[in-house]
């Protein structure tokens, strides 16, 4: 057997009881997962501070002294154990909440430790609350590494003794058990071409690195491997679906397509939307499945592509279906493709979870029967119910991805699955999008319709209130509109509703009538009287539109000239610049104005920042990951594919394109990996398929 898949238990130090709380709280089951459990951040261990001479600060410091006292204290709630510590120059205190009962039978007093902590500075006394501590003796004993890594660790681990100090030993003895069981998992070439560090070597290093460069360079090879393997992973889902999965052929440009592109267009399509339409024809008329993501920023007009795709469908004998993730945004692409239909021999329904039975059922038997060739809708299309006569073209439109088994109740009746085209609201980050859609062909709309003027972008603060409504005036004289919006966050919407309502009245006595009409849509309204509203601003009989978010996907005004954002702190980046992408959309110059208090932190003043420097959404999405991380961006659905133990998709984004470049260089020369000098990166590749998280397997 492998030695690294012995169970954890079986290192020496670690024992039956300390290997089950390794394994629930850190999912380390055997030597191999203790070897890929890397440490989260290091510590310069090569200075000492005197006490007297301590940072003024929170900083982490190594100090050399004695423990002269140890008292354990009852306080309202459990105990705390203090402990004087003490160098020539002065002393501090330190402090456990937990875990007290090993460091009070373990401590000696006035012995000489090394400790090393966070520094808590409190009416100009300091002390360290669970500091890490070492016998000098011991200390000096022990290897001497530069930089201490510091692994993650969990309260119960801290509580049952697990300190980093044990988890180092562990490692230790780790590598001593585990001498010959490190096999290289990247080919020669790779290693020589990029400079890596060899696999052992890099282990070795990020364990117990001996400087910083060696560190960096271990560092670098693991983030390489890791990113290399998801991308290899990937791409070869894609290289093989396309072998495998047969799709059917569109081979005709027919009727609708062509008397939509000709007589009813009524614009000339850009260069970016040719090219991608371009693209997704060439897909379905290959034979295979066709797998693609279409991203484009707001207004790029992905939804008229997204049509002319259903038009070759339908035209080649199929139907095609549009799914949303909200009925929101179901209903908008409803009422777009609606009106895109307007003067065509063509219907669209609807299904969501509010259609009603009665008009659900004719609309069934027609999907069933093929009558209706495209439906727009929610997850309520995959209901079992939901039975389509030949699906041709399934269109997802989404914030989060669908998973896989999700997808395919779409077209369990086929003889073949759809093709199928993801498209996202905004654009993702290029990491995220090479990460969670890695394994689809990818189009992107990089170019918005002639004729659009950027949408000037300026941050007010409350106090200029009046300014802001006097140009709002101006605009209106002009014929222009108006979209004021405010935060609805779901925990407080009593609050956003009172602040919605407060805003409206002043915005009311401010823009009286008969000369001003205002619109006013929210969340608690009924969904008739929105579309009254809505409409009401559509048609231009009203000039303002006093909302929560609900517009934030619902309309397209052309003749709306300026947003305006209230409490735009409170927005999340890729929100602001959904809103943002209401206005700017006829020819006349627009605005964007967010509104916030001075009170900002610094995210929120990075994002207000960020929006009124670029108009560019690929930018703004590379901001939001940077603020947020991969997980909080992209929703917990998908934090599988974006944990990953060394790399950041942040921080490592060069990193991941070489990456993936190299993996799609390999796989081109050598589709099946059979070459002899790609053996390693073969065998571990085939590895993985049964292991959850590539480090399982890797090394
Ligand atoms: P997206 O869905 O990418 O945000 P839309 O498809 O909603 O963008 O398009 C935004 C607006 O631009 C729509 O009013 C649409 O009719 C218009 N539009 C799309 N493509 C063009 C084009 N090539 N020329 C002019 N206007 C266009
Ligand atoms: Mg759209």
């Amino acid at each position: 057997m492998d030695p690294l898949q012995t169970p954890i238990a079986y290192l020496k130090g670690v024992g039956p009881n300390r290997a089950l709380l390794l394994q629930s709280e850190l999912g380390i089951y055997t030597f191999q997962d203790l070897l890929h459990f890397f440490p989260n951040r290091y510590i310069d261990r090569s200075t000492t501070f005197k006490i007297a001479a301590l940072p003024q600060s929170t900083a982490e410091v190594q100090i050399v002294g004695r423990v002269t006292d140890l008292q354990l204290i009852q306080q309202k709630r459990g105990k705390r154990l203090c402990a004087q510590f003490e160098d020539e120059t002065g002393r501090l205190e330190l402090v456990w909440f937990r875990g007290y009962k090993w460091i009070m039978e373990g401590l000696r007093k006035n012995e000489t430790y090394v400790i090393f902590g966070r520094l808590n500075w409190y009416n100009g006394l300091v002390s360290m609350p669970h500091p890490e501590m070492e016998l000098l003796s011991l200390f000096e004993q022990g290897p001497k590494i530069a930089l201490k890594p510091l692994y993650p660790s969990t309260e119960k681990l801290a509580q049952r003794g697990i300190s980093q100090r044990i988890i180092h030993k562990m490692m230790m003895a780790l590598f001593d058990a585990a001498q010959n069981g490190f096999s290289e998992s990247l080919s020669e070439n790779l290693m020589k071409q990029l400079g890596l560090l060899p696999k052992r070597e890099a282990l070795q290093q990020i364990h117990f690195p001996t400087s910083h460069e060696a560190l960096g360079r271990a560092q670098f090879r693991l983030k390489f491997e890791e990113l290399f393997y998801i991308q290899l992973q990937l791409l070869k889902k894609n290289q093989e679906r396309k072998q495998k999965i047969k799709g059917y052929i569109f081979s005709k440009v027919g009727t609708h397509f062509k008397v939509f592109y000709n007589k009813i267009l009524p614009f000339e399509l850009t260069n970016a939307q040719k090219k991608v339409l371009k693209e997704i024809r060439s897909d379905m008329g290959t034979g295979a499945q066709m797998n693609r993501l279409l991203q484009g920023d707001v207004g790029s007009g992905k939804t008229i592509v997204a049509f002319m795709a259903l038009l070759l469908a339908i035209d080649n004998g199929y139907q095609g279906c549009i799914m949303a993730p909200t009925e929101i945004l179901a209903q908008q692409h409803f009422q777009s493709i609606s009106s895109l239909l307007e003067n065509m021999d063509l219907q669209v329904g609807i299904l969501t979870g509010s259609v009603k039975q009665t008009d659900r059922t004719p609309l069934l038997e027609d999907l069933k029967e093929g009558k209706l060739k495209i439906i727009v809708g929610t997850h309520a299309l995959l209901e079992d119910k939901v039975v389509f006569n030949n699906l041709g073209l399934a269109i997802i439109d989404e914030q989060h991805r669908f998973g896989v088994a999700q997808r395919a109740k779409l077209w369990k009746k086929n003889t073949l699955p759809p093709h199928v085209l993801v498209m996202t609201a905004t654009p993702i980050p290029r990491t995220l999008a090479m990460s969670l859609y890695g394994d689809l062909d990818n189009s992107i709309i990089d170019e918005l319709p002639p004729g659009r003027k950027a949408v000037k972008t300026v941050h007010r603060f409350d106090k200029n209130r009046l300014k802001v409504f006097q140009f709002l005036k101006e605009e209106i004289n002009k014929g222009r509109q108006v979209y004021i919006v405010y935060p609805l966050i779901q925990e407080s919407e009593k609050m956003d509703y009172k602040d919605l309502m407060d805003g409206y009245e002043s915005i009311a006595r401010d823009f009286p009538t008969p000369d001003y009409q205002i619109s006013i849509v929210h969340g608690q309204m009924k969904a008739e009287d929105k579309a009254y509203e809505m409409a009401r601003f559509v048609n231009g009989q009203t000039q303002i539109m006093v909302a929560t978010t609900v517009i934030e996907v619902g309309v397209n005004v052309p003749n709306a000239s300026v947003m305006v954002i209230e409490s735009a702190e409170r927005f999340g980046l890729s929100q602001l610049h959904q809103l943002r992408g209401r206005v700017g959309r006829g020819n006349d110059q627009s605005y964007c104005i967010l509104m916030s208090s001075h009170k900002l932190s610094d995210d929120a003043t990075t994002r207000l920042n960020t929006m009124v420097q670029t108009n560019d959404g690929f930018k703004i999405a590379e901001v939001d990951l940077k603020l947020r991380g991969p997980g909080d961006l992209m929703g917990t659905q998908q934090s599988g594919l974006l944990q990953l133990k060394i790399a950041d998709l942040a921080k490592d984004q060069q990193l991941l394109k070489t990456a993936r470049a190299w993996a799609a260089a390999i796989l081109k020369k050598d589709p099946e990996l059979l070459h002899p000098a790609n053996a390693p990166i073969r065998k571990t590749y085939t590895a993985l398929g049964a292991f959850k998280n590539i480090w399982n397997y890797i090394s």
